[in-house]
């Protein structure tokens, strides 16, 4: 079962029946000339219709396509995650099964992984879905993530994206976290491309995601601007907002003391709210401070995980 390949397509399913037949069919048309040994993996995420059906059709007439039955719905992420944990090649390529992205890009992809990048993502560039609850949402998180990560991508969403497997085998996926693996792939050092690829507006089946999914993606953000920056240091964090609240907390209480002691002014004024929310904040501020910084010594070294990354080494083995 260990033989490797030189190429793995990752493919999360959720009720996507009518889809899957004519992916396969493009996707056995394409693939096999690209003289590369292959697999393609369907993860069917707990779907509800007739899609692991079809995927146990298409594997039983073709033994490079394979499949995984997840036991219930677990999100898009999980599902590739669980298909980059079997996958074999050399090379990943993850793609949606509703045919918005087409195989037709993935000699592409390839192509430019051979070029020397470790990371290829798929740019929409004439994107067919609905504008407000998809396109202009997504416009915006672009921006600032590409910004904030500074990474030069101008569409993060994109499933349909190349990875050399090393890239991949270090990272853990949560929540809504395959929009940003380019962005955690970046912060491990990997060197990334962007191609313009072909999108189909959906034909079969819905969406699986509405508006809701951008306040996901914003949080998964804001925890992936946290980690980039601070994972080894959170007390830098959450102290520097202690210590900040803290004075302020104590700068107004001095003014409180000298008004009511020395000017016999009042003790009780809104002054006094101020004081207590901002110390006591600031106290917890410092705190949850130094839990985040014995939870991430965990992290590191429960994991054995090196708090940095090696490209390459000379003479130590
Ligand atoms: N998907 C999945 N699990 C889910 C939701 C979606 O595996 O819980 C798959 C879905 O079958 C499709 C891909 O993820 O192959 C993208 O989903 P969708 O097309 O609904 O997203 P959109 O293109 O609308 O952003
Ligand atoms: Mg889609």
């Amino acid at each position: 079962m260990s033989n490797k390949l030189d190429l793995s397509v990752v493919i999360p399913v959720y009720n996507e029946e009518e889809d899957l037949k004519i992916l396969y069919d493009k996707l056995a048309g394409i693939l096999p000339s690209l003289k590369m040994e292959y697999e393609v993996i369907f993860v069917n995420d707990g779907s509800v219709d007739k899609s692991w059906n079809v995927i146990s059709e298409v594997a039983k007439k073709d033994k490079n396509m394979k499949g995984i039955n997840l036991r219930r719905n677990c999100g898009q992420t999980i599902a590739i995650a669980a298909g980059v944990d079997c996958a074999k090649g050399d090379i990943i390529i993850t793609m949606d099964a509703d045919l918005q992205n087409s195989p037709n890009d993935i000699p592409k992809l390839i192509k430019k992984i051979n070029e020397g990048y470790d990371v290829v993502s798929g740019w929409r560039k004439n994107r067919r879905d609905p504008f407000i609850t998809k396109r202009l949402p997504s416009l915006i998180a672009n921006k600032i993530i590409s910004k904030l990560a500074n990474i030069p991508i101008h569409d993060l969403g994109c499933t349909l994206k190349a990875y050399r497997k090393e890239v991949l085998s270090d990272l853990k996926l949560y929540g809504e976290m395959h929009r940003l693996l380019a962005v955690y792939a970046a912060w491990m050092g990997a060197k990334m491309a962007e191609v313009e690829v072909e999108h189909s507006p959906r034909i079969h089946g819905q969406t699986k995601y509405g508006l809701s999914r951008t306040f996901k993606v914003i949080l998964d953000l804001i925890t992936a601007n946290f980690l980039i920056r601070y994972a080894t240091k959170p007390i830098y964090v959450f102290g520097f907002i202690g210590i900040f609240l803290f004075l302020i907390g104590f700068l107004v209480s001095v003014f409180v003391l000298i008004r009511a002691l020395l000017l016999h002014g009042a003790w009780v004024s809104p002054m006094i709210f101020i004081m207590t929310i901002c110390i006591i904040t600031g106290v917890q501020f410092i705190l949850m401070g130094l839990l985040s910084e014995i939870s991430i010594r965990t992290y590191h070294e429960s994991q054995d995980k090196a708090p940095y990354v090696i490209l390459t080494k000379l003479n130590i083995d």
